[in-house]
């Protein structure tokens, strides 16, 4: 018998029987999976519970991953931080946490009301990957990395390999920790919403600071499938600043980045290929842009601070 508990819970109406693991490692977790591919992990349940309440899931059993204290924390290694999936946004919204990854912690400060941060992880905020996830384009700026446990073994991804689909997790794999290199700078993270108070991103802005490599990274939120990074605005931006000096740059110069970051971000629409002359851009999105680009000029201006 493994060390697990595995119980029963009985379905909604009774009618099905569903296995419940509670494994108390990460090994046991995936063992536990590897017996019952049709099962599926959960950790807050704040994603995964919603879509079983309605009906859209009805996975053959859960693995709770609640009880594995390994990947609740975090630790340092070479020069990095390396997350557990298992950190609630709670957990990352602290101070000792925002003393180490300012803009992960304001992301998870940002992260619903409190009764969703208590519960959600970091973990079931990138494999839902929703659009509207406030810790993706802070991990997409941060150029972190997952390490995923499966029953093949262990491997390492960056995370946007992972957003976009390019190298999804396999049958049977977890998302155990996030790797995010410490760049000892000045980062930020801005979200706007539809209204006032908790509420999922009409869009966001993550931008970092990179001194050593003397880079600007900068990851936009919700406007798109997974978080966009516009690489010309971030390079241009990198080359006004005086690195060895003050860092400063003139209002002008923010503003423009920010316009620079919006239309890259949502781009004008394309001529048609029969020469027919592309449509304007709807009201909504010419709004979103102007969104975009003040967060950006802001998160920038904040950065620069
Ligand atoms: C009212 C409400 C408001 C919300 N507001 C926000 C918001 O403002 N911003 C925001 O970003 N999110 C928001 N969310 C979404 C949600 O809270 C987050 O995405 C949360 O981080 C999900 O984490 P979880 O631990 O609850 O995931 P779960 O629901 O447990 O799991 C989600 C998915 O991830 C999988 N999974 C979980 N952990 C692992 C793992 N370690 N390895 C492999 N697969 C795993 C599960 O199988 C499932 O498919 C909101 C949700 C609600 C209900």
């Amino acid at each position: 018998m493994s060390t697990y508990a595995r119980q029963t819970a009985q379905g909604a109406q009774g009618a099905q029987t569903r296995n419940v693991a509670l494994p108390s490692s990460l090994d046991e977790a995936v063992a536990a999976l590897a017996a019952s591919p049709s099962a599926v992990p959960v950790a807050g349940g704040t994603d995964l519970m919603a879509d079983v309440n309605s009906g859209l899931l009805r996975p053959g059993g859960l693995v709770g991953l609640g009880r594995i204290n390994e990947i609740r924390g975090w630790q340092y290694a070479d020069g990095a931080a390396l997350l557990g999936a298992g950190l609630t946004h709670a957990r990352m919204g602290r101070p000792d946490f925002a003393a180490l990854i300012p803009a992960l912690a304001a992301a998870a400060r940002a992260a619903g009301p409190p009764q969703i941060r208590n519960a959600g992880t970091l973990g079931g905020n990138i494999v839902t990957c929703a659009p509207t996830g406030d810790s993706l384009p802070v991990l997409a700026a941060l150029e972190a990395s997952v390490l995923l446990a499966g029953p093949e073994g262990n491997r390492e991804l960056p995370v946007s390999h992972l957003l976009t689909g390019m190298d999804p997790l396999r049958q049977g794999e977890l998302l155990a920790y996030v790797r995010v290199p410490l760049l000892h700078a000045p980062q930020t993270f801005l979200k706007a919403t539809a209204r006032t108070g908790p509420g999922r991103a009409t869009a966001s802005v993550a931008l970092v600071l990179d001194p050593a490599r003397r880079g600007v990274r900068c990851a936009v939120g919700a406007v798109a499938q997974v978080p966009l990074r516009p690489l010309e605005a971030e390079r241009w931006v990198a080359s006004l600043i005086d690195w060895d000096g003050q860092r400063s740059l003139a209002p002008e110069a923010c503003t423009a980045f920010g316009e620079y970051v919006a239309v890259a971000c949502i781009p004008d629409p394309l001529p048609a290929a029969d020469g027919t002359p592309a449509p304007e851009l709807p009201p909504a999105a010419i709004q979103l842009r102007r969104t975009v680009a003040a967060l950006a000029r802001r998160a920038l201006g904040r950065a620069l601070a």
